[in-house]
């Protein structure tokens, strides 16, 4: 199928994107395209109007400021998977990105679409929820900012109205992290991944936080597992023994071609200990 008829116009700032979906009836923002077109070409999305905010100046690139990290959200995939800085002081982001998808999706897609758009299956708001980071936007009223956790709200549903703009990602920059991920052959949609970050001192860990992806409707920190770990050695005994009770608590867990709900719960305790471990060897 083919898309409905829609306008084009390039924004060429956050403001200018924010008057343009201020002015136009049914318009929405576009980056790399890479999940927004496939739904218009299915006709589930038919804006009136489409707002390019992929070359705004400014919304893209990876710094180190105030003792945080900011990515802009129209920086690509691949930006995210190359960057010097990212590898050096939180590598788990850029680990992340060379997971997702393809060269294509990788050179086209933006952190920014891909946190907006909230899929299920998507890698980054699992590790997204294990930092801890912080969600900056922008409407006509002004900034805006919440933590992943209060981000990610259900099936493709996300903290985040229809008159703002995600303009950056921010986060203590975290060492002991790291993602693991059993993916689709032909997509690499994560089935199940999780991302975990260790806070450990003295050789005894202070505190996790673990984020899932893949299995519900929406990603979700593992707080039953974060509060197993918490005071116990940083081994690879703790972890095995915390990871066992990885997603029992989930009520509702995905079942689809790929994997059965009994597969997926399986799986969660795989990578689980699996990125837990990722994250210890970092230490
Ligand atoms: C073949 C294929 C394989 C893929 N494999 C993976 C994978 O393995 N892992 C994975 O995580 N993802 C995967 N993806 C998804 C890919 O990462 C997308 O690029 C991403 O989900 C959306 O980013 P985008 O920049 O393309 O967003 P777009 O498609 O342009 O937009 C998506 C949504 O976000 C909104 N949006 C975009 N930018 C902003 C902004 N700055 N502020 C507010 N709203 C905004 C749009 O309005 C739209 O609703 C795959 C996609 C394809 C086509």
């Amino acid at each position: 199928m083919i898309p409905t008829a829609f306008d084009y116009q390039r924004a060429t700032s956050i403001d200018d994107a924010l008057t343009k979906l201020q002015a136009a009836s049914g318009g929405k923002l576009i980056a790399g395209g890479h999940s927004l077109v496939p739904l218009m070409k299915l006709r589930l999305s038919e804006p009136a109007v489409l707002i390019d905010v992929a070359r705004i100046p400014g919304l893209s690139g990876i710094k180190e400021k105030d003792g945080k990290i900011e990515i802009g959200a129209a920086t690509t995939h691949r930006e995210v998977a190359a960057s010097a800085l990212l590898k050096q002081v939180c590598p788990v982001i850029a680990d992340t990105a060379i997971e997702i998808g393809d060269p294509q999706v990788r050179n086209r897609g933006t952190l920014g679409g891909s946190l907006a758009h909230a899929d299920p299956s998507a890698d980054y708001p699992a590790v997204m929820l294990a930092l801890d980071a912080e969600i900056h936007m922008k409407s006509a009223k002004g900034w805006r900012v919440v933590k992943a956790h209060d981000f990610f709200q259900g099936l493709f549903t996300v903290n985040l109205s229809a008159d703002e703009i995600l303009a950056a990602v921010k986060s203590t920059p975290v060492k002991a992290a790291a993602y693991a991920t059993l993916h689709q052959r032909a997509s690499h949609f994560a089935i199940v991944g999780v991302a975990a970050a260790l806070d450990v001192k003295n050789g005894a860990i202070q505190s996790a936080r673990i984020g899932l992806t893949g299995a519900a409707s929406h990603a979700t920190r593992l707080t039953d597992v974060e509060k197993a770990l918490e005071g116990k050695p940083a081994s690879a005994d703790s972890i095995m023994t915390a990871a066992r009770i990885a997603g029992a608590k989930l009520e509702e867990i995905n079942s689809d071609l790929h994997a059965s709900a009994e597969y997926r719960r399986a799986m969660v305790q795989v990578f689980t200990e699996r990125a837990l471990k990722g994250a210890l060897a970092r230490i």
